[in-house]
């Protein structure tokens, strides 16, 4: 049976789809290098990356039993804005993303969300690791900013660049960038306010830290890891059960007095997984069954925000179309990066295992959905 789904770019929203390698910690044990090879074929999923589409197409190969012990080949196929194969590097992946960091800097809103079941590569994609090759696409969008708006200097404009780094864990708003890494440190309350008359966005008491060069965004981003990291050790792998959004504001003006203001939001999704997984010791069912629900009702809102947004794109009649913010603390939050002004790029994350395969299919399905 043959499934296919082309994902077409609508709007101002675009959606890609990577794929992370098969890592030597997915191997069950040390391998020999010879076996090594062999085992890595084995656990992957069967998945072809067609390249007579420019890198937009990903063909999924299933095969399962029905009831009546009927073998049953299934074939789907997806098609993106852009598909990353294992080996694409992170440079590769930025040269894609790149304009979108410049868009920020022309005074758009933008959102770059990274969806995908725990462990598919989502924070390699956003954070990235230590090194210069491996640094993700906060650090790299953050060097452009600072690259091009130190440029623009030669032109007459002046920016100022602000930065927020905030994380919603039960639909309840935590901000990473307190100077204290005390898990209890931040007793403030975050709420969020629309002001209706200027249109802005804002969440009350949250730290917002003037920025000045790329290597003091990477020490705060690291900070902000370890608060992450110290909530996940006491409520049980937190961080693939929160979103993490990191917003950078940039504000320009010109020696005619003109003005340009613009963010960019790089947001790293919960897990997508039904969370059906057992927790560790600590985690109560009622616990559980909440962070699931707020969970759901997240990541749904923001498919729908997003599909509304797309059809509003793609409707000739102009007719108005309802963009439901309101349904969540995250669509709430990013009301003003999502609208039909502003760029939204959805990266799917996808696991290269077999093993994975049918949360792999859900989360195609999501980005589907999106479309
Ligand atoms: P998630 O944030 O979705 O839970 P991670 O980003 O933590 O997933 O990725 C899981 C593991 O896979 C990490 O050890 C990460 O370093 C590794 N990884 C993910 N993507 C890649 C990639 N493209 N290349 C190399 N390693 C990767």
């Amino acid at each position: 049976k043959l499934h296919n789904t082309i994902l077409e770019l609508k709007g101002n929203i675009r959606v890609f789809c990577r794929v992370r390698p098969v890592l030597p910690s997915d191997l069950p044990a040390l391998p020999s290098p010879e076996e090594e090879e062999r085992m890595r074929e084995e656990l992957k999923a069967k998945m072809d990356f067609p390249d007579n589409h420019d890198h937009k197409e990903i063909v999924l190969h299933s095969t399962s039993e029905s009831a009546m012990g009927i073998e049953r080949k299934d074939v789907y196929n997806f098609g993106f804005d852009r598909v990353f194969e294992p080996e694409s590097t992170q440079a590769q992946v930025f040269e894609e993303i790149s304009q979108l960091a410049q868009s920020c800097i022309d005074g758009y809103n933008v959102c770059i969300f990274a969806y995908g079941q725990t462990g598919s590569g989502k924070s390699f994609t956003m954070e990235g690791g230590p090194t210069d090759s491996t640094a993700g696409m906060i650090p790299r969008a953050v060097e452009q900013v600072f690259r091009v708006s130190e440029e623009m200097k030669s032109k007459g404009w002046e920016y100022k660049l602000e930065g927020q780094f905030l994380e919603i864990y039960n639909e309840a708003i935590h901000d990473l960038l307190i100077p204290s890494t005390a898990p209890d440190a931040d007793k403030k309350k975050h709420d969020i306010k629309h002001d209706p008359k200027t249109g802005r966005t804002s969440v009350t008491e949250a730290t917002v830290v003037p920025l000045q060069s790329p290597s003091q965004v990477r020490v705060l981003l690291t900070r902000a890891q370890s608060r992450r990291s110290v909530a996940a050790t006491l409520m049980n792998e937190r961080s693939s059960r929160s979103h993490s959004v990191f917003t950078l504001r940039i504000s320009g003006v010109n020696v005619a007095g003109e003005k340009c203001e613009g963010c960019l939001n790089l947001v790293d999704l919960a897990g997508s997984e039904r969370l059906n997984v057992s927790f560790g010791p600590g985690v109560t069912e009622k616990e559980r069954v909440k962070e699931t629900q707020s969970i759901n009702k997240s990541l749904s809102a923001l498919g729908d925000v997003i599909s509304a947004l797309g059809e509003r794109g793609s409707s000739l009649s102009g007719k108005e179309v309802h963009i439901p913010y309101r349904n969540s603390k995250l669509t709430y939050l990013l009301q003003n990066s999502l609208s039909g002004s502003s760029k939204t790029l959805m990266v799917l994350n996808l696991s290269p295992l077999a093993a994975h395969m049918n949360e792999s299919l859900t989360s195609l399905r999501f980005a589907t959905k999106v479309n």
